[in-house]
C-alpha cells in the first residue's frame, strides 16, 4: 500500500513504513529468534482483496514473517480477510494455540465451557516480561480495583509499575463474523512486529482477547454461511439467517443484565478476577465504523471521568481514520449510555471502561455492493436522539450524512469486502491500543480514581445503601437477588442484630448493602427506581431494571448515613443458600405457597407422589396457609428435603384441610416456536429449564402434523415476530426450501429443532390445528406480541387486540398491574391487588362484553368482565420505574384474559411474564398456569350493580 496518493501527515506511523521497507531486519527481542522479513504474499493478496485503495491503512497494509511463529496463515491455510473464507472455532483456537506455543508473548486460560461444551477462553499477549509476571500484573489491578487496601502513596507507587490489561472480544453477535477473524491477525501482529506502534503497545499495555464471546453461535453461523451464503448473490439471497446462534438467544447476549448465559457469566466471572481497565466490543452494524462514546440518555451514577474518557478515546480513533485517509468513521448518535446490561458494560460498571465499534459487514465472507443513501437527502442525528435498531438497520442512508460527529461520511456505492472490515477493525483497534500505550499511566490512575470515587460518593451521596429485609414471605426470591449482586461482585452483609434506621426497623439477618464500597454505584444503579432524564429521548434498550420490582420483592432504599455502620457479618460466599423450613415430621405436609418461583420445581421433582392445591387459605396453628398451597403426602423424607432445598416453607398437618381442592396434576407441555425468531422463546425455554420444567420445543411441522390435544395439554407460545401475521407465514418462501439439518457437512445444524424447509410458518392450516387443539379442551397460553395471533384469528373470538399509537414509546418500563381476580389459580402465591411487572409492548387487548356497540355506553361503565384477570390502570403515576411515553393509551388495558373456548380456553398475556431472566415476580402466573392448568374455573359475570372503577 502506497502512501503517496494520501496527503497525511508523517510521523509514528511512518515509521512502520520505513522499517519494513527494508526487506529484512534482525530482530531485536529475544523472544523472536527468527529474522523478521515482510509476508509478500500477504502484502499482495490484501492489497487484491480491499476494494478500493482508500479502505486500508499503513497499519495493516504489511504483514511481518517470523521464521519459527506461525501467521494465520500458517495455520487456517489463508490470510485473515480472504473472501469466502470463514474459519470455525475450533480452527480460531488451534490457531491461537499454536501461537502461544510458539511465543512467550502469549498466553491462554480457560474460562469455562460453552452451552455445548466448547471451551471458553481468554488470550493474553504482551511482552515477555508482561506474560512471565502476568500475576502480578493481576494483583496490581485488583489492589487499584479496591482502593480500599492501599494508601494513596501506594496506589501511586503500584500504578508506576502497573500495566493496564486492554479487553478486546469479537463474536459476541453470531452474524457479525469479521472481528473474529481480525483478532487472529491482531494477536499475531502485536507478537511479531517490530514497529513503534507495536512494540509501544506490547511493552505498555496487556492486551487480552476473547476470541469468540458466542462460540456455539459462531460455529452454527459458519455452517450456515457455507451452507447457503457463500453461493448468495445481489438479489439472490435465501432470506433467513441460521435458525439459532446460542442455545437459547441471538442478539440478547449483548443484553444478559443478570448474566444467566453461562458464557457471559464466564467472562464476568473472569472480568472480576482479572479487572482489565477497558473492556472493547467489536460488532457489526454500522457504516463503517461507528466507535461508541456513550452519548444521552446517559446514567448519571456514572462517573464524570468515564464520561471524559469515552469521546476522548473515540475522537482519538476518527482523528487518526481521518489522517490514513479512510472515510465513514464516527462516533454518537446509535447506542447510548442508559441501560447497563450490554456485556462490556461490566467494565463500566465496575469503574472501568466499556467501549464498542460498529463496523461494516455481513453474516458471511462475499463481498457485497453498497449503496449508501445520497448524502443530500438530510435525514441525520440530532443530538442525543439515539435511533432504533429497526429505524437504523432499515436506514443506512442517513449514515451518509455528515454531520458533527460524522466529518466524513461514507457515501455512494461501492464493493465491501472481509478483508475492508478486517482493515477497519484491525485499525481501529491498534489505534486504541496505540492510545492506551502513550497514556497507560492515565488510563490505570482514572481506574483507581474511578475506583475511589465510588466509594467517596457512596459514603457522600443522599442514597448510603440498601435494606432487602429479612423475613419475606418468599425467600428464594431474595436469595436470588442476593446471590446476583454478589455475581457482579457487589458486597453485603448481614444484620448481626436488628437494624433501627430513619427508614424503618429491620429485623437481624437482614441483608444489608452500604454504598461505602468499590462497587457502590452498581449497587445503585441495580436496585434503584430508574428516573428518566429526559423523555423526549429514546434509548437503544430498556429503560427500566429495578431489581426489587422484577422479582417483587421489598429492597428499602436508605438515606441515613447509620446504615455505613450497621454490624453485618459480611457474605463471604459467591452464592448463598437460604434452606427452606419444614415443622413437623409429616406424615401430610402443607407447603406454603408465598409465590416462589421453586413451588412447580418441587411438584416437579416429587412428580410421582400425590400433591393437591388448596382453593382458599386456612389456619394451621399459628400459620396462614395461603391459597395455592400444596398439601403433600407420602414419603416424608423426600419432601422434607426437596423443601429445604428449595427454600420452601412447610407444616405438618395432622389431617387433610376442610377447604376445597384440587389434584396438581402435570401436563404435557409443548412450547411453539417458528423458525425465524426463537430467541424470545429461547428465554422462556431457559426459564423453564432452570426451574426443570420440562416441554416439547415444536414448530410449524409438529403443529401441521394436527392431533396436538392427544399429545399436549397445553401448549405455550411465547412473544415472537411481532404480529400474528409473522407468528403464522414467519419466514417468506422465495421459491427454494431451506433446510436446517445436522449433516456430516454440517454437523452444528439441525439443534434444537430440525427443518427440511424452515419457509412459509405454520400457515391457514397449523391455525386451524391450533383451534381443534383448544376446542377439544388444550390450553393455548400466549404472550406478548403472540398474543395478537388468538385475538385476530379467531382463537379467542371476544378479544381483540389493537396497537398503541406511534406517539406511544415504552422501552421496557416497569410499570403497575392490578389483579381483578385474585381467585383465579394463576395469582395462586401473590398477596398484593397490585404488583410491579415489565411493560413489554404487546397488544392493547379488549374483551368484548356481547353489549351492543350502537346502544349509547351506560352511565355506570359496567363492572370488567371475569375473563380480565389483570389490567394496567396506566397514567403516568403508575410508571414505577423507567419511561413510558403516552402511559394514557394502556389505561385499564387487560394484562391478562383467560378466555374459556369450546372445551379448552385461551390465556393471553399483553405482557411477558418470562423476560430475559429477569422479571421473576411474574414468572409464577405463567408457572401457576401450568400447575394448575386443568382447574381453572370461569365464575359467572359480576352484576352491573357491584360496578368496579371505571
Ligand atoms: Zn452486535
Amino acid at each position: 500500500m502506497s502512501l503517496g496518493r494520501r496527503l497525511v501527515p508523517v510521523f509514528s506511523f511512518l515509521a512502520v513504513v520505513l522499517v519494513l521497507a527494508n526487506s529484512t531486519i534482525s530482530s531485536q527481542s529475544p523472544s523472536t529468534k527468527g529474522v523478521i522479513t515482510r509476508d509478500d504474499d500477504f502484502q499482495a493478496r490484501v492489497k487484491e482483496w480491499t476494494t478500493r485503495p482508500d479502505f486500508i491503512s499503513p497499519l495493516v497494509d504489511h504483514l511481518p514473517k517470523v521464521a519459527g511463529l506461525p501467521s494465520p496463515k500458517d495455520v487456517l491455510g489463508h490470510h485473515v480477510g480472504a473472501p469466502k473464507k470463514l474459519t470455525y472455532y475450533a480452527d480460531i483456537l488451534r490457531y491461537y494455540r499454536a501461537l502461544a506455543a510458539a511465543s512467550p508473548r502469549v498466553k491462554i486460560v480457560s474460562i469455562g465451557k460453552s452451552n455445548e461444551n466448547r471451551d471458553l477462553v481468554v488470550v493474553f499477549v504482551g511482552s515477555d516480561q508482561s506474560i512471565k509476571d502476568l500475576t502480578q500484573y493481576r494483583t496490581y489491578l485488583a489492589q487499584l480495583a479496591d482502593p480500599r487496601t492501599i494508601t494513596p502513596e501506594q496506589a501511586a507507587d503500584i500504578i508506576a509499575k502497573a500495566k493496564p490489561i486492554y479487553h478486546l472480544s469479537g463474536g459476541l453477535h453470531s452474524a457479525e463474523v469479521g472481528p473474529s477473524e481480525m483478532l487472529m491477525e491482531l494477536a499475531y501482529r502485536l507478537v511479531a512486529e517490530d514497529s513503534p506502534i507495536i512494540n509501544a503497545i506490547r511493552e505498555n499495555v496487556i492486551v487480552s482477547i476473547t476470541p469468540v464471546a458466542d462460540p456455539d453461535g459462531r460455529d452454527r453461523n459458519v455452517d450456515w454461511y457455507y451452507k447457503y451464503g457463500i453461493s448468495e448473490t445481489e438479489g439472490q439471497t435465501t432470506g433467513a439467517g441460521v435458525p439459532y446462534w446460542g442455545k437459547y438467544v441471538f442478539h440478547d447476549d449483548n443484553r444478559d443484565i443478570n448474566y444467566s448465559q453461562v458464557e457471559m457469566r464466564s467472562l464476568l466471572d473472569w472480568y472480576l478476577e482479572w479487572h482489565p481497565p477497558i473492556m472493547h466490543d467489536l460488532h457489526q452494524a454500522q457504516t463503517l465504523l461507528y466507535t461508541f462514546s456513550g452519548q444521552a440518555p446517559q446514567n448519571p451514577n456514572l462517573d464524570p471521568i468515564l464520561y471524559g474518557e469515552l469521546p476522548m478515546m473515540a475522537n482519538f480513533e476518527m482523528a487518526q481514520f481521518a489522517k490514513y485517509g479512510m472515510p465513514g468513521v464516527w462516533t454518537h448518535g446509535f447506542v447510548d449510555m442508559w441501560s447497563p446490561g450490554y456485556l462490556a458494560f461490566m467494565s463500566s460498571n465496575h469503574n472501568g471502561m466499556i467501549r464498542m465499534y460498529e463496523i461494516q459487514g455481513g453474516s458471511g465472507a462475499n463481498t457485497q455492493k453498497l449503496r449508501l443513501g445520497n448524502p443530500n437527502a438530510g435525514g441525520g442525528r440530532g443530538l442525543g436522539a439515539a435511533p432504533d435498531a429497526a429505524a437504523n438497520a432499515a436506514g443506512r442512508g442517513n449514515q451518509s450524512v455528515r454531520e458533527w460527529y460524522r466529518p466524513w461520511p461514507a457515501t455512494g456505492e461501492f464493493d465491501w469486502s472481509l478483508r475492508d472490515n478486517t482493515n477497519y477493525g484491525e485499525t481501529g483497534v491498534i489505534t486504541a491500543l496505540q492510545y492506551t500505550s502513550q497514556f497507560p499511566k492515565i488510563i490505570l490512575e482514572n481506574f483507581y480514581v474511578k475506583s475511589r470515587n465510588s466509594i467517596e460518593t457512596g459514603r457522600k451521596e443522599t442514597v448510603a445503601g440498601y435494606v432487602i429485609p429479612a423475613g419475606q414471605r418468599d425467600m428464594t426470591r431474595i436469595e436470588r437477588l442476593v446471590n446476583l449482586l454478589r455475581l457482579q461482585g457487589i458486597e453485603l452483609g448481614r444484620a448481626t442484630s436488628e437494624v433501627k434506621l430513619q427508614e424503618g426497623t429491620f429485623p437481624a439477618g437482614s441483608f444489608i448493602v452500604k454504598r461505602d464500597q468499590p462497587y457502590s454505584r452498581l449497587a445503585k444503579i441495580l436496585l434503584e427506581k430508574q428516573v428518566y432524564p429526559d423523555p423526549s429521548l429514546r434509548t437503544y434498550d430498556d429503560a427500566a431494571w429495578t431489581m426489587g420490582l422484577m422479582s417483587q420483592a421489598d429492597v428499602k432504599e436508605i438515606a441515613d448515613k447509620k446504615i455505613l455502620d450497621v454490624p453485618v457479618t459480611p457474605v463471604s460466599e459467591k452464592e448463598i443458600h437460604l434452606a427452606g423450613s419444614v415443622r413437623g415430621s409429616g406424615p401430610l405436609f402443607a407447603v406454603a405457597d408465598y409465590g416462589s418461583n421453586n413451588m412447580i420445581t418441587l411438584r416437579l421433582h416429587l412428580k410421582d407422589l400425590k400433591v393437591q392445591a388448596v382453593e382458599q387459605e386456612f389456619k394451621q396453628g399459628e400459620a396462614t396457609v395461603p391459597a395455592g398451597s400444596f398439601i403433600i403426602s407420602g414419603d416424608p423424607g423426600r419432601v422434607k428435603s426437596e423443601v429445604e432445598k428449595l427454600g420452601l416453607t412447610a407444616v405438618t398437618l395432622p389431617a387433610a384441610p376442610q377447604v376445597a381442592s384440587h389434584d396438581v396434576d402435570l401436563p404435557r407441555i409443548a412450547m411453539f416456536s417458528t423458525w425465524g425468531n426463537t430467541q424470545d422463546v429461547g428465554w422462556v425455554r431457559y426459564a423453564f429449564d432452570r426451574f426443570d420444567v420440562p416441554y416439547d420445543l415444536i414448530y410449524k411441522e409438529r403443529v401441521r402434523k394436527g392431533d396436538l390435544k392427544a399429545a399436549y395439554d397445553v401448549i405455550i407460545v411465547p412473544t415472537q415476530g411481532g404480529t400474528a401475521k409473522r407468528l403464522v407465514f414467519d419466514i417468506e418462501n422465495r421459491g427454494r426450501p431451506i433446510e436446517y439439518k445436522k449433516s456430516d457437512m454440517f454437523k452444528f445444524l439441525g439443534v434444537y429443532g430440525e427443518s427440511d424447509d424452515i419457509t412459509g410458518g405454520m400457515g391457514i392450516e397449523g391455525v386451524a390445528q391450533f383451534e381443534k387443539f383448544v376446542k377439544a379442551g388444550g390450553v393455548l397460553v400466549t404472550l406478548g406480541t403472540a398474543s395478537y395471533f388468538p385475538a385476530e384469528f379467531g382463537l379467542a373470538p371476544r378479544v381483540d387486540a389493537a396497537r398503541a399509537s406511534p406517539q406511544f414509546y415504552a422501552p421496557g418500563p416497569i410499570v403497575e398491574a392490578e389483579i381483578l381476580r385474585p381467585d383465579h389459580p394463576i395469582f395462586y402465591g401473590y398477596d398484593k391487588k397490585t404488583v410491579p411487572v415489565r411493560y413489554a409492548n404487546g397488544p392493547l387487548l379488549t374483551v368484548q362484553t356481547g353489549t351492543n356497540p350502537f346502544e349509547e355506553a351506560p352511565a355506570v361503565p359496567p363492572p370488567p368482565p371475569q375473563s380480565i384477570l389483570m389490567r394496567y390502570p396506566g397514567g403516568d403515576d403508575h410508571v414505577l420505574s423507567g419511561l413510558m411515553r403516552g402511559a394514557a393509551e394502556i389505561r385499564n388495558r387487560p394484562a391478562i384474559v383467560d378466555t374459556p373456548s369450546g372445551k379448552g380456553r385461551v390465556i393471553l398475556f399483553a405482557g411477558n411474564p418470562c423476560y430475559r431472566w429477569q422479571n421473576f415476580g411474574e414468572f409464577n402466573m405463567l408457572f401457576n398456569v401450568v400447575l394448575h392448568y386443568n382447574d381453572i374455573k370461569t365464575p359467572p359475570e359480576r352484576p352491573a350493580s357491584t360496578a368496579a372503577q371505571p
